[in-house]
């Protein structure tokens, strides 16, 4: 397809569908029941060698791929952290498809880099990070703890590894808790620094780490000769929402000098609400911070926003200007290009500032209100309803529950039968809910934060989860 006049027809005839997708998002099963394989098994082996029709591709996209499809926006999607879109942020990859913009420098487009340091700026404003911070719009939050963690790999080398490799640094440690996520062990081994010098540090009854036993092992650590580097502390684990105590680490980090980095990917986006504020209390002493508007803030994945105190340091991490790319700019504004590990970089800021002018802070503040409040409403009903057991504090938006049948005793049978329940629950294609393990037991994981979540859905997923624990129950009985 060349031809503007069928380019826009076809625009004009997928946008309705999109509208209509929205309006009939329901009816669609939340998790496709389908084998592995067997889209494969349906598409071609070979490439075509001649074009077809818009209306031929568009059909097999409803009706090979579509099938195939987890509906993240379905607002019974509850697994795993949401990837939720918007309106505005959809019209938003509209344009930037569009317009196709390479955003690598402020000269390959002026504008991207200039919205990039003011949505930037305003993000770094409505979760209440202190003006020293600057920040880049990164794809992930595992990229943007790479990039915190080779800065301070960087910064305690003396920048030496960048050159020579790892010659005389080679005992570096790095903290965090045994409930970060598994970004930060990814990251350690890229940085070439080793998982074996990850520490993950206990935690406490609510998931959250022990600062008393963090500032213990960099004293060990720094007893035998180690060199302790960061600390990566998380506002809001993947497993259970937990806080490490930012506070105390960053006090810990600021008398060993160490570099603290704060993972907030999913929970960063509740800081935009006043009542939150107290969480960042001790981010002054943090060198870098992320967290992901593609999460919770109603923004297109990709966009991790990404800030730093100290942006010489991770801009000498990463500068590399070849003849090709020199420019006479490159002093004066901000080179995203020098600020990570990719060159080319995607207008990501377009989609940020259309949500947050499209919806605006206080719509923004009132839709993730409204998700905390919804999840503590059900907190209150899972906690007096019969067997259930929430299993960790509900912080945010996410509650980690199981239910504990009558006659099991055993925890790997408890386990068994909760992993059982879960499967129940997703093969209905009415919720989806993903799960994990906290002390050994196995917990449902339900997060209410999708942008079109309604209270009449969030009931309809509880009388569901009793409805099918009652099923199995009979079940048990029956075989009993
Ligand atoms: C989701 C998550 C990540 C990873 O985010 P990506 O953007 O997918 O890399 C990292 N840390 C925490 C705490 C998360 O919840």
């Amino acid at each position: 397809m060349k031809n503007i006049t069928e380019f826009r027809e076809q625009a004009h005839k997928m946008v309705d569908w999109i509208a209509d997708y929205f309006v009939q998002i329901r009816q669609y099963p939340v998790k496709p029941k389908i084998e592995p394989n067997q889209i494969v098994s349906e598409l071609p082996a070979h490439p075509p060698l001649s074009g077809c029709s818009m209306d031929e591709i568009f059909t097999d996209f409803k009706n090979i791929v579509l099938p195939g499809i987890t509906h993240w926006q379905h607002p019974n999607f509850h697994g795993y952290f949401p990837s939720n879109n918007s309106f505005p942020s959809i019209l938003a990859e509209f344009l930037t498809a569009a317009i196709g913009t390479q955003c690598m420098k402020w000269e390959t487009s002026p504008a991207g880099t200039e919205l990039e340091i003011v949505v930037m700026n305003w993000l770094r404003e409505m979760i209440g990070l202190p003006e020293s911070f600057q920040g880049v719009i990164n794809d992930s939050a595992s990229t943007s703890t790479l990039c915190a963690i080779l800065a301070a790999r960087e910064k305690y080398s003396y920048f030496e590894i960048n050159d020579k490799g790892f010659n005389s640094f080679n005992n570096f440690k790095i903290y965090c808790s045994s409930e970060a996520h598994s970004s930060v062990e990814k990251a350690v081994k890229i940085a070439g620094i080793g998982s074996y010098n990850l520490t993950k540090i206990p935690v406490d009854e609510n998931f959250a780490m022990n600062p008393a036993y963090l500032r213990k092992c960099i004293e060990n650590d720094k007893k035998s000769g180690k060199l302790p580097i960061c600390v990566i502390a998380a506002l809001g684990t993947t497993g259970s929402t937990a806080v490490d105590p930012l506070y105390e680490i960053a006090n810990i980090c600021a008398d060993y000098n160490l570099w603290l980095h704060v993972d907030a990917a999913f929970a960063g986006s509740a800081l935009i609400l006043p009542e939150f504020k107290d969480l960042l209390k001790g981010i002054k002493l943090a060198q870098s911070f992320v967290f992901n508007p593609h999460k919770w803030l109603f923004t297109n994945f990709d966009c991790s926003a990404f800030f730093v105190q100290d942006k010489d340091t991770l801009i000498k991490t990463f500068e590399l200007i070849p003849e090709y790319l020199k420019t006479k700019t490159d002093v004066k504004i901000n080179d995203y290009s020098n600020w990570g590990p990719g060159l080319g970089r995607r207008f990501r800021a377009l989609k940020l500032w259309f949500v947050i002018r499209s919806f605006g802070v206080s719509e923004l503040q009132a839709m993730i209100r409204n998700h905390i409040a919804m999840a503590k409403t059900l907190e209150q009903k899972i906690r007096v309803a019969q067997g259930f057991e929430i299993l960790a504090p509900v912080n945010f938006n996410l509650i980690c529950f199981r239910y504990k049948p009558k006659s099991l005793i055993e925890q790997s049978k408890i386990n068994t039968w909760n992993e059982k329940l879960l499967s129940v629950l997703n093969a209905s294609g009415k919720v989806f809910l993903s799960h994990t393990k906290l002390n050994g037991n196995y917990v449902l994981r339900m997060v209410l934060a999708q942008t079109n979540i309604e209270q009449s859905d969030v009931d309809m997923a509880w009388d569901l989860i009793q409805a099918k624990v009652l099923e199995l129950e009979q079940e048990n009985l029956l075989s009993a």
